[in-house]
């Protein structure tokens, strides 16, 4: 494939990637979106393989680790469960991490790329490399991490240590340090040293960044590695001299820092607190003893829930990760169907950070064919709850907490909430008196017009629908 011919597919990938951003951003257009994408990474990928860079001898070991990668990622989307997706995301996170810096150090050791360059050229290619494999090692080690909170494999409480924020500072002064002896160095090996010693303290800095944070900011920090893989990628692009990539990886960067933005409205955060870590411990802010939840939970069989969802007009189902673990969603919408042809008004109030990935709720509710024009945002919704009869919480915990406003001594208060409480009646659904992923007591629980359904979310909701359809 000639040159022109590779540059023009190039530009098509792009405006095709452009469109499936936008696709992305709405439930009805989504399918769409991923289709572009999907046609724009064929050509790209096609481009690539097929264009004037690659030669003959190439190709055999580029097909060779198209089919190792492809048969891992089938194999992956394939077994992979739907709770298990976050984690499945850090881990990719990871792998654009690792290629950058893998790429940065290669694209070092090539003999052919150090004597393309000279002067300026040079100064700059190499500044290339060392911020490529600095963004790349961050995003390797603090995606590795992220995947180890989400799957539970190290604990979500932050790891606080003393002087950390110095620790972070005298890691940035060594790094624009090394930084500056890496430009000076005269030969490949003197340079070799201060890349090594970057690169550790970028890897050490990512670990340390995912581990200061703490549960209930999670959300933020994969929205912030969705970013840096970008970033990482157009780093690469850059070192490679491939243009597609710079606009791939600006465009992932981009989108991912203003879902990061988006994240921490949602939480009420700001950036700079996220990063510097700390928030939803419970080691760090302890409650005082007064605002302890106290009283007695009262709980309800499947068959008062139907009946009660049978004399409501208003019902909001505001649904969480439990529902996901469950795989409730598609008895959800039947109770929805049934309610709905009852004349009842059922709407769905979906928060933010709900589940464990940015739109968990959005794409199981959809996978159930949930109408979109029934599932609204918390912001749409939250003033409804007065007027409602009934809101079922399925699954949900920490986004249906009253102290979140209630207690300021409280790790998650100031994060907006769903108001279920202020609904007549309010119905928990959930196993056990366990607390959610920010490890917070929920006094949503105790409340008068509370009540609990124990037990698998997708039982309690066959058990309901079995009672309303009797
Ligand atoms: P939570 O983790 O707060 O609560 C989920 C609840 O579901 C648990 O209390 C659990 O209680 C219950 N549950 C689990 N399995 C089942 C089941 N099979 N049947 C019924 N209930 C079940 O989830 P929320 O959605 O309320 O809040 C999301 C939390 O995750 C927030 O803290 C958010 O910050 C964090 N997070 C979100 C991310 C995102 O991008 N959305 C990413 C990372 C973290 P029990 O064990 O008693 O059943």
């Amino acid at each position: 494939m000639s040159q022109s011919l590779a540059s023009v597919a190039y530009i098509g990938a792009t405006i095709l990637f452009i469109l499936s951003l936008g696709g992305l951003s709405n439930p009805e257009s989504s399918r769409r979106g991923n289709l572009y994408g999907m046609i724009g990474m064929t050509i790209a990928v096609l481009a690539t393989v097929l264009g004037p860079r690659v030669t003959a001898g190439g190709i055999p070991w580029i097909i060779a680790a198209m089919v190792a990668g492809g048969g891992i990622g089938l194999y992956a989307a394939r077994t992979v469960q739907m709770t298990q997706m976050p984690e499945l995301v850090a881990l990719m996170h990871s792998l654009v991490g690792l290629a950058a810096m893998l790429v940065g150090f290669a694209t070092y050791i090539d003999p052919s790329a150090s004597s393309e360059f000279s002067g300026a050229a040079k100064a700059i290619h190499e500044m290339e490399i060392y911020v490529g494999i600095l963004i790349g090692a961050v995003t390797f080690s603090g995606s590795v991490i992220a995947f180890g909170k989400l799957s539970g494999k190290i604990g979500g409480k932050p790891l606080l240590l003393p002087a950390r924020h110095w620790m972070n500072l005298a890691g940035l002064l060594i790094v624009i340090y090394f930084g500056r002896e890496f430009l000076h160095a005269e030969s490949m090996s003197d340079g070799m040293k201060p890349l090594v010693v970057m690169t550790v303290i970028a890897l050490l800095f990512g670990i340390h960044m995912v581990m200061a944070i703490g549960g209930a900011d999670m959300p933020v920090v994969v929205s912030m590695l969705n970013s840096y893989s970008g970033w990482a990628a157009a780093a690469t692009g850059f070192m490679l001299s491939n243009d597609l990539l710079i606009v791939v990886g600006a465009l992932v960067g981009s989108s991912g820092a203003i879902l990061s933005y988006i994240m921490c409205n949602a939480m009420n955060r700001n950036f700079i607190s996220v990063i510097a870590g700390g928030f939803g411990t419970s080691g760090g802010t302890p409650a005082a003893a007064g605002a302890q939840p106290a009283g007695e939970v009262a709980p309800i069989l499947a068959a008062e829930t139907a009946e009660l969802l049978r004399e409501a007009k208003n019902v909001i189902i505001v649904p969480g990760y439990g529902m996901a673990v469950a795989q409730a969603q598609h008895t959800v919408y039947e109770i929805t169907k049934y309610l709905r042809e009852k004349g009842v008004n059922v709407r769905f109030g979906i928060h933010p950070v709900a589940g464990r990935m940015p739109g968990h709720m959005n794409v199981l509710l959809a996978e159930a064919r949930v109408p979109y024009d029934i599932v609204m945002e918390m912001d749409e919704i939250n003033e409804d709850f007065p007027k409602t009869d009934v809101a079922m919480v399925i699954g949900a915990n920490d986004i249906v907490n009253p102290a979140a406003q209630d207690d300021p001594t409280s790790p998650i208060a100031g994060m907006p909430v769903l108001e279920v409480w202020k609904a007549k009646t309010s119905i928990v659904m959930k196993r056990s008196m366990a607390s959610g992923y920010a490890g917070v007591d929920n006094p949503l629980f105790y409340k008068e017009n509370n009540r609990m359904l124990f037990g698998d979310a997708k039982m309690m909701l066959d058990e309901v629908l079995t009672a309303l359809k009797a």
